[in-house]
């Protein structure tokens, strides 16, 4: 079984979607990577589902990937008067770190790091943005500002704070409380959520070690201005446009999407679209005619990756969201412009052995139109590299590493297979032709491009391309 695509889908599990039998649905549907959102539900619920998902990884014999989202350093306000407060443009409220009555001139925020890193002129966007207001004063336990855009503030609202760079480690007690059983289940991805800086990304890989893959999250105007040093660190990035388009103007986000696609294109590093892809769906059983077409931006770009949110978590129409994302990927990839716009991007090639080869593979495989790329890969790098040249032809990804074999489904273009290690140079011919046959990606006459580094079995070492034909 294969996808007809190169594009992956990532889906959300939630209350419309952990059932085995809907987790089921949605993989045949499409799902390459279910995502667990760590921001909602008990331990033994993702338990649950991360289980079902291996029970469907094992009935189907293909790699699916798990990726756990950690809720992150989160601030919200406390708890206001009557619930809800009116705040007109102009009024000057007052923020209180701790006794807040919750009155306009007491409103609980009880976050230390606030009031040590805010200054006046920066913003406080709280409920997504709805409200904005601005410092104008600060004292050790409070502070003034003036309302920017009117509205109300509710219990427990989320603010944001894009101006500042709070000093806060990435990972809040229940985010390292939940990160330890997400390993300890054995989650392929792990996603971190409000990165500001590179070191928040180092101290979280120094917690995750090589058990997971780590997935920044792109969503703070800090992470944009140490954006090459936070892709070079993480294994994978999410372009989080949820919070991204509340830190910075609405007007700013497709093109960061660009730059944040292209980049993590340059740098071999899997890139993930997300949030409102094709929001509407979570009630309507069609999406609008502007979410199909977000979702074929985000291919035009390049990503390896698609997200669903609450379409799958929490909508009414799960299935059929993964089937539209799935229809209007194959579209795109199939439309007589997909190929000169995604070509239009061409990494420029380190001058390394395995980069060469692999793009060579890449080059070969198209100039004779071979059937499939057949690359053996153990650490996964090998096929990240061939996927940079988003090559027109599928690759088969063969690694011996379960592990590895899992977050290759996120990866562009590549398909996955878990199979033990050839160990001479005849048997791996002989084994790439029986799997892309068996794997119905070659059949008699095609030709093949084998990518290997030998001796075999030692990551870093792609050295060697083979054209088969298929006998
Ligand atoms: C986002 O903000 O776009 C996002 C993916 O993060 P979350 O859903 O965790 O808010």
């Amino acid at each position: 079984m294969h996808r007809s695509r190169r594009a992956k889908i990532v889906a959300t599990v939630g209350p419309a979607s952990a059932a085995p039998e809907v987790l089921e649905s949605l993989f045949l549907a499409g799902v390459d990577t279910f995502r667990l959102n760590f921001s909602h539900g008990a331990h033994e619920d993702h338990a649950k589902v991360h289980a079902a998902i291996r029970a469907l990884e094992e009935k189907c014999g293909r790699p699916i990937g798990i990726l756990m989202d950690l809720q992150g350093p989160k601030i919200r306000v406390g708890a206001v008067r009557d619930g809800k407060l009116e705040v007109a443009p102009g009024e000057i409220v007052r923020f209180a770190l701790a006794g807040g009555d919750g009155s306009k001139g007491a409103i609980p925020l009880a976050h230390p790091e606030i009031f040590a890193a805010v200054a006046p002129g920066h913003d406080l966007l709280i409920d997504d943005g709805r409200v904005r207001v601005r410092v104008t004063g600060i004292g050790d336990d409070w502070i003034d500002a003036r309302v920017i855009v009117g509205g109300a503030i509710s219990n427990r609202k989320g603010v944001n704070l894009p101006g500042t760079v709070l000093n806060v480690s990435p990972l809040t007690k229940k985010d390292r409380a939940d990160l330890a059983f997400g390993l300890s289940l054995g989650v392929d991805w792990v996603a971190l959520s409000f990165v500001q800086k590179p070191s928040d990304v180092i101290e979280a890989k120094g917690l995750i070690g090589d058990r997971a893959g780590l997935v920044a999250k792109i969503e703070k105007p800090s992470a944009l201005e140490r954006i090459d040093d936070i892709i070079r660190l993480s294994d994978a990035i999410m372009v989080a446009r949820g919070d991204l388009g509340v830190e910075i103007p609405h007007e700013d986000v497709p093109g960061r999407q660009k730059e944040l696609v292209r980049a993590c294109r340059l740098a071999v590093k899997p890139v993930i679209v997300a949030t409102q892809m094709l929001d509407s769906m979570i009630a309507a059983p069609t999406p609008t005619r502007a979410e199909a077409s977000d979702v074929a931006t985000a291919i035009y770009d390049g990503a390896d990756a698609v997200m669903l949110s609450a379409e799958s978590a929490a909508g009414q129409y799960p299935r059929e969201a993964v089937e539209m994302m799935d229809r209007i990927i194959r579209s795109t990839e199939s439309h007589k412009m997909y190929r000169s716009i995604i070509e239009a991007t061409q990494p420029e090639v380190e001058e390394t052995p395995p980069h060469a080869v692999a793009t060579a593979a890449a080059d070969l495989a198209s100039a004779i139109h071979a059937a499939a790329i057949v690359a053996y890969t153990s650490s996964g790098t090998t096929a990240a590299r061939i996927a940079r040249k988003r090559p027109a032809l599928p690759t088969l990804a063969i690694t011996p590493n379960r592990d590895v074999s899992r977050r290759l489904c996120l990866l562009w273009g590549a398909h996955s297979v878990l199979s033990d290690d050839v160990h001479a140079y005849e048997e791996m011919v002989a084994h790439a032709t029986e799997l892309a046959v068996a794997e119905d990606f070659a059949r008699s006459g095609d030709f093949l491009v084998v990518v290997a580094g030998i001796p075999f079995a030692q990551a870093g070492t792609t050295n060697n391309l083979r054209v088969v034909s298929v006998s």
